[in-house]
């Protein structure tokens, strides 16, 4: 997505007169990378994201931008579960990332034993200097432990922030991963009316009488039509999107010679991509202006090794986790608990049938999808592993799947086993937002803009979701043309 965003933003700018010529590689064998689907049981179903938050704007201006604002479709339900104290409990309202700004509904939902209710009530009373001056980061985990107490960590916030990045918040960053938490620390007083006093999604109240706002958005048909539905808008302004090439390596031509500025090594189909040539032993070359790098950091790594040191050694040590993806067609009636909101979550500390959970969420897809309903059946995903969990490598799918639907079986009344099952690993898909990653950014950033004409973009840098992506992806572009424009502000195009 990182990738298609940036060559999306640079047909609608000029360098000096001209619109700049494009062309995507992709190694894979299909567009969208991560935000992908597939056919299952005679419907489309992504496995991997299958919504985008609609606080931020930059997913739906993409849509806006292609003629796909009449596609938006909300979930068709709303709300989730945590699997907590042996049971199914409902999130309960006022609860921003985990953190509860609300205090009956927090009690009633009996997520908290009594100690921990009480434990975080201490925030309420206990006096806080706070430190506005402060500067730094600190993980999620530590400022909510210290402030909430652990068990607001463990049941509420490890599983919706973690969850989001496949972490655990005890590393994750604050600054990274929750801004507003690090903000309301420095305060003075109580972490939890500090954040019930932020400001509301996109600084508006909405209207008495509005209907709520979704939270999330997705595409009719799915959310991995977006990469498909840009790739073709792409094809039409005359950027050819090449699958099966993959970048090999990055190599600065002579300074004092008048051509463009790098010289990339090609593999895969090469053959294809205009503008190529091979040398004696049949390698692609590609000579470019300029370079975005929307890969992954280890990728990202070995481009930028023998021109960027720090960057690309900052960019080695980013640690990543692995999530597998279970989809379930279970027969009509044979899932005989009421499906509650869009499914659960499962805190690390959760046993299910006495033992530590493998499955860390459920997903009632057909739920949440009305689009995906079907008579005879009801679509599930589970969701398996998180960082530090190396459980799901060492059981093969079926086995992986056979585990999975236990579970399911011991928090869901569940009869009879699954009419059809598919297994989705997306290893090493999470870049982990340690404590500083902001900072390290930033880094590899000027380390990077020290390059000319090269940028980096996509899930390692400044967000993980769809609509960051796209945003990190667009701002990339916007960096190449100033550099190729003489630093010049890009100028925007149709
Ligand atoms: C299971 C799962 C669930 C998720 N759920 C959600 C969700 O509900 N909502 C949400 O907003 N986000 C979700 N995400 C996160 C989001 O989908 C990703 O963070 C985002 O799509 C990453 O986009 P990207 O462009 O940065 O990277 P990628 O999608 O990884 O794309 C990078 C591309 O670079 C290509 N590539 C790598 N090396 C080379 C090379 N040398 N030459 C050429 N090409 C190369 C790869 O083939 C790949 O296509 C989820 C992710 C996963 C795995």
């Amino acid at each position: 997505m990182a990738g298609l965003s940036a060559a999306w933003e640079l047909t609608r700018t000029r360098v000096g007169r001209e619109t700049p010529r494009v062309i995507v590689l992709e190694a894979g064998n299909r567009v969208g990378g991560k935000v992908r689907s597939t056919e299952f049981c005679g419907r489309t179903v992504d496995l991997a994201g299958d919504a985008f938050l609609a606080r931020r704007p930059e997913a739906t201006q993409l849509c806006d931008e292609l003629g796909l604002t009449g596609a938006l479709v909300a979930p068709g339900t709303s709300g989730a579960s945590l699997w907590v104290r042996g049971r199914l409990r409902m999130m309960p309202a006022g609860v921003n990332l985990g953190v509860p700004t609300k205090a009956w509904p927090m009690v009633r939902s009996g997520i908290l034993s009594p100690a921990g209710l009480l434990r975080a009530a201490v925030d309420l009373v206990a006096p806080h200097r706070g430190e506005p001056q402060a500067t730094g980061d600190r993980s999620v985990g530590d400022i909510v432990g210290s402030r909430l107490g652990h068990q607001v960590v463990e049941r509420l916030v490890d599983p919706l922030i973690g969850g989001i990045h496949a972490g655990g918040v005890a590393d994750l960053s604050a600054e990274a991963t929750f801004p507003p938490l690090l903000t309301a620390d420095r305060r003075p007083g109580s972490l939890v009316r500090a954040l019930r006093r932020g400001p509301s999604p996109g600084g508006l109240a909405p209207p008495p009488d509005a209907a709520p706002a979704p939270v999330f958005w997705s595409l009719d048909g799915s959310a991995a039509r977006l990469p498909a539905e840009l790739a073709s808008a792409l094809a039409v302004q005359g950027v050819p999107v090449h699958t099966g090439v993959a970048v090999e390596s990055l190599a600065r031509r002579p300074v004092d010679d008048a051509g463009p500025t790098w010289r990339l090594t090609l593999a895969g189909d090469a053959d294809a991509v205009p503008g190529t040539a091979g040398s004696s032993d049949s390698v692609r070359h590609l000579d470019v202006d300029a370079v975005v790098l929307a890969v992954p950091a280890g990728q990202a790594a070995g481009l930028l090794a023998g021109h960027a040191p720090l960057a690309s050694s900052l960019l080695g040590d980013v640690e990543h986790s692995s999530v597998t993806v279970v989809t379930l067609s279970m027969a009509a009636g044979s899932v005989r608990s009421p499906l509650v909101g869009t499914g659960f979550l499962v805190p690390r500390t959760s046993t299910i049938g006495g033992r530590p959970a493998l499955i860390t969420g459920c997903t009632y897809l057909s739920r949440k999808w009305p689009g995906l309903a079907r008579t005879e059946d009801e679509l599930i995903r589970l969701s398996v592993g998180r960082h530090g969990d190396t459980r799901p490598d060492s059981l093969d799918d079926d086995e992986l799947t056979a585990a999975a639907v236990a579970e399911l079986g011991a928090v869901l009344d569940v009869a009879g086993r699954p009419r059809a099952s598919m297994v989705t690993r997306w290893d090493g898909a999470f870049p982990q937002y340690r404590v500083g990653h902001l900072a390290r950014t930033a880094t590899i950033e000027l380390a990077v803009a020290a390059l000319p004409g090269v940028a980096v973009a996509g899930a390692t840098y400044r967000g993980v979701g769809i609509p960051a992506v796209i945003g990190s992806g667009r701002t990339a572009a916007r960096t190449v043309l100033r550099s190729l424009d003489g630093a010049a502000p890009a100028r925007p195009g149709r």
